[in-house]
């Protein structure tokens, strides 16, 4: 389907309506409220947005498999037989080093047109963009041409299991195309790499440390794979949009005292996957790596997380759609990390891009920021997909 003369008005109207200032209030309004994971807890952020979805018309209901991991589940629907659009956005974010941060994290502090706080980038601003292509297709009059689902979910940062992946488990997920508004300078995003996540425990012998020949050094070992590692070939393909895996030793620890000849010792490695690769390829070929420093060292090797890859074939309809909705100038892109969007993808088959505001180089950093042009930007597109879907070839410059 290609856009008519009376999509393109609507699209055009919508878009007009987008009011950034609106979008920002909102945005540093979610970013007051405490929704840090570790430890976990969301319900201080469900009343505000089920206040303003509400407002918009959509019936919404709350879905809580733990004592305050709440997801806010939000429809609108416009009619029998449209397509269902789906957007998940989660709302947890990452812990903060106070002493870091030159605003009060917390404070959702909007200066120079820009708002400063955690989940400004990551992802609270996506979701407010989100949420303002609604508002403004509503201002405007405009009826959007599908359902729209908003699934505002607990516990991305930590894995998923009180949020996208238990509304998986209860069958809650269906839509027949889905956009996830994590932080991706308002390019497209079709695939994301996967990770492993090992903890590799190296074993040595004790000796005084007057005598190091007498014991051997789990340091010494842990040196070793630490080097083998990082300077493996794990055999990986190059993706034309995730690149080559890479495998990084983020935490070492080991040994007692300067005088001792360290008996044990503990490394922390991730190993980036592509789409398709499985836990145990990474496992498998991690392990060919580690043994490449050498077989006499004495290691076992845990599996702390993994976490599939996933990808949407860019000559998608829906990544066309989405591509002509934002800026069909820009092209596709790969995240080097992985979003709910893998959820969506591997298990349910939806068609799923990851699109939003702000950049993932400042998303989990102190002084985490989002630019209210990109807010704008975002929102607009929003509108402009709620309007026309699934026709594509609707874009239209601000
Ligand atoms: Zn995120």
């Amino acid at each position: 389907m290609t856009a008519g003369p009376s999509t393109i008005d609507a699209a055009a109207s919508a878009r007009a309506r987008v009011d950034v200032q609106r979008c920002a209030a909102l945005a540093a309004a979610m970013v007051q409220c405490d929704t840090r994971n570790p430890p976990g807890d969301e319900s201080s952020i469900i009343g505000l947005l089920s206040d303003v979805l509400r407002g918009l018309g959509a019936r919404v209901e709350t879905f809580e498999p733990s004592p305050g991991r709440t997801s806010l589940l939000a429809s609108v629907e416009h009619g029998a037989d449209r397509p269902n659009l789906l957007v998940n956005g989660h709302l947890d974010v990452v812990p903060v080093v106070d002493k870091d941060w030159s605003v009060p994290p917390f404070g959702g502090v909007i200066r120079d047109d820009v708002l400063y706080g955690r989940g400004s980038c990551d992802m609270k601003g996506g979701i407010a963009s989100a949420i303002e292509g609604l508002r403004a297709c509503a201002d405007a009059g405009v009826r959007p041409s599908c359902d729209i689902t908003f699934h505002l979910v607990a516990d991305e940062e930590t894995g998923g299991r009180w949020g996208t992946e238990a509304l998986l488990r209860a069958g809650r997920i269906s839509a027949d195309a889905a956009i996830v508004p994590e932080p991706s300078e308002l390019g497209v995003c079709v695939a994301e790499r996967g990770a492993l996540l090992a903890e590799i425990v190296v074993s040595g012998r004790a000796a005084h440390g007057s005598d190091p020949a007498r014991g051997r050094s789990a340091i010494g070992d842990a040196a070793r794979l630490v080097r083998a590692v990082q300077e493996a070939d794990l055999g990986d393909p190059a993706h034309a949009l995730l690149g080559t895996p890479t495998c990084n030793v983020g935490v070492i620890s080991g040994g007692t005292a300067p005088n001792i000849v360290a008996s044990s010792c503990t490394l922390r490695v991730d190993r980036r996957v592509l789409p398709g690769q499985s836990r145990e390829y990474a496992v498998e070929t991690l392990r060919a790596a580690l043994d490449g420093a050498g077989t006499d060292i004495d290691y076992r090797l845990d599996v702390l997380a993994f976490v599939e890859g996933s990808e949407l074939d860019s000559a998608h309809p829906f990544v066309g759609f989405m591509r002509a909705a934002t800026n069909p100038g820009r092209p596709v892109r790969g995240l080097y990390l992985g979003t709910d969007a893998r959820f969506l993808r591997n298990q349910l088959g939806i068609p799923t891009v990851v699109y939003g505001p702000g950049s993932m180089t400042v998303a989990h950093t102190a002084d985490e920021y989002v630019p209210l042009a990109e807010l704008g930007d975002a929102a607009r597109s929003f509108a402009t997909a709620y309007a026309t879907y699934p026709v594509t070839g609707v874009h239209l410059t601000p």
